[in-house]
């Protein structure tokens, strides 16, 4: 069937292949997939809505892997010029994040990508081939900036150097941009800008008194100092790593109006070739169906889940049984009923590997159609369907669940529930628990399963009844 991927670019679910000129099978070692996924900008924990954007690129670089391609998989760190609005304005979040908690840059960037890194750990995301970070690739960017005026696409202003994004007539394709509207609309100071649309790829440090930490000499204008504008390091870091046109590009949907789009101008411009091939984009995560983000203070991270019990595997979980161009929505009641459902598909697994081999009768019934644009939770579906199908015996279950976690990366066949002893105390507590629920007293019950707890167990209702499990086993 091949591996098929929905293409921002053509708004189309294209055949991934290798470019055209590689496509020969005769002999050549596997293919190496040039990937690039935008990475965190460090100025603050990511929120579980951020940490869905690398779980989408692991899922990918799994499947590629799986189809038999190797995956260089650049994930950059923006520890410089990602401004507070997205207009070029503003202070810079690093910054700004240094300075709110009293912390050198350094220290800043230091524990804030350590923390990413945790975080992706925690959700057994492979780690990426590398992890560059902006501030280290300062040359390529301003040599990058330097070709841009030599080609005639940037002017200077008083407090940056600017891409014009009128010399770039496909500039609007990409995202579909209404640039009349914008322009009509145009209520945004623009400063010095000749257009609404045009950009900052490198910005002069302000000059009043307000010193910052991180500055470097700037192209085009020696007497000043300055910093990389955001976007400038994407494409400086994705050609420096992985070449002038890599095979895919990835970021959440809110990168394709703005930071994607310059991107794409300014690449293609100082190159003159397609930057990307592939161009893809998660969907974001809502609250209460607003977008979940720092500036409206409703966001919520991976250890805000862990002290309501949830473990990072059971948000992975979650996050697959959607497709990854659906917005999901965040509420306890969901994370609960994935927690429900992937501690009850661990259990099954391990019962059905415990039964040992039977013999293998039936074909797989999984189809991956993970490789019909990752689409997780159609496996996630077909899965459950067999295992609670009892025509398929074991050995053939368990064959699927080692190929699907391969993709899926919950460590679906590691479970392994402690045996429980019943002490009389215990076992007293639960009967009168079962005495307490029979009567409808629910107020008795709760408090009994709170002793329960005490003790370091978690009681769980099952059709079978009560059921026992180590408090520290929940987790992943
Ligand atoms: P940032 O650290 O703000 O540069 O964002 C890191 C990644 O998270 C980017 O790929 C964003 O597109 C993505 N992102 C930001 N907010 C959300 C959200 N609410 N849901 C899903 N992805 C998001
Ligand atoms: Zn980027």
């Amino acid at each position: 069937m091949g591996l098929r991927l929905y293409n921002t670019q053509t708004r189309q679910t294209e055949e991934f292949t290798p470019p055209p000129r590689l496509r020969a099978s005769d002999g050549l070692a596997p293919y190496e997939v040039k990937m690039y996924n935008c990475g965190p900008t460090v100025y603050n924990y990511a929120h579980i809505g951020n940490l869905r954007a690398y779980v989408f690129a692991d899922i990918l670089r799994r499947t590629l892997e799986m189809e038999g391609y190797s995956v260089k998989q650049i994930v950059n760190i923006t520890d410089v010029g990602h401004l507070v609005s997205d207009n070029d304005e503003g202070e810079d979040k690093i910054e700004e994040g240094a300075r709110r908690e009293g912390k050198s840059t350094e220290e800043i960037i230091g524990l804030y990508s350590q923390a990413f890194y945790d975080d992706l750990k925690a959700l057994n995301v492979l780690p990426a081939t590398k992890y560059p970070r902006a501030t280290q690739y300062i040359d390529e960017q301003k040599a990058l900036i330097e070709t841009l005026d030599k080609k005639g696409f940037l002017y200077t202003t008083e407090d940056g150097v600017y891409f014009d994004t009128t010399k770039f007539p496909r500039y609007a394709d990409f995202a579909k941009l209404d640039i009349a509207g914008m322009q009509a609309g145009a209520r945004v100071s623009m400063g010095e800008k000749k257009h609404p649309t045009d950009f900052a790829v490198w910005k002069f440090s302000p000059e009043d008194g307000n010193k910052r930490e991180q500055e470097w000499d700037s192209p085009l204008r020696a007497d000043r100092k300055g910093f990389p504008g955001w976007h400038i390091e994407c494409s400086a870091i994705a050609m420096k790593e992985l070449g002038e046109t890599i095979d895919i590009h990835t970021g959440g949907v809110d990168h394709i109006p703005v930071h994607h789009t310059n991107e794409i101008a300014q690449s293609e411009c100082a190159t003159g070739k397609q930057f990307a091939r592939y161009w893809m984009h998660s969907a974001h995560m809502l609250v209460d169906g607003q977008k979940m983000s720092k500036s409206l203070g409703n966001t919520y991270r991976l250890s805000d889940l862990a002290e309501k019990g949830i473990a990072p595997l059971t948000f992975r979980y979650w996050l697959l049984t959607a497709h990854y161009r659906t917005q999901v929505n965040f509420t306890w009641d969901a994370l609960k009923g994935a927690q429900n459902a992937y501690e009850r598909l661990r259990r099954r697994i391990f019962e059905i590997k415990k039964k040992g081999v039977t013999t293998n009768t039936h074909p797989f019934s999984f189809v991956g159609s993970v490789f019909d644009d990752l689409d997780t939770a159609s496996d996630i579906a077909s899965m459950w369907q067999d295992i609670q199908n009892n025509e398929y015996d074991s050995k053939t279950i368990i064959q699927e669940v080692e190929i699907l976690d391969k993709f899926l990366g919950l460590k679906l066949l590691e479970y392994a529930p402690e045996e429980v002893v019943v002490t009389s105390e215990l076992q007293k507590l639960l009967d009168e628990r079962k005495t307490a629920r029979d009567a409808k007293n629910f107020a008795a019950s709760d408090r009994l399963r709170d002793e329960i707890r005490k003790l370091g167990y978690e009681v769980k209702d099952t059709p079978e009844g009560q059921r026992l499990e180590k408090t520290e086993k929940k987790s992943a």
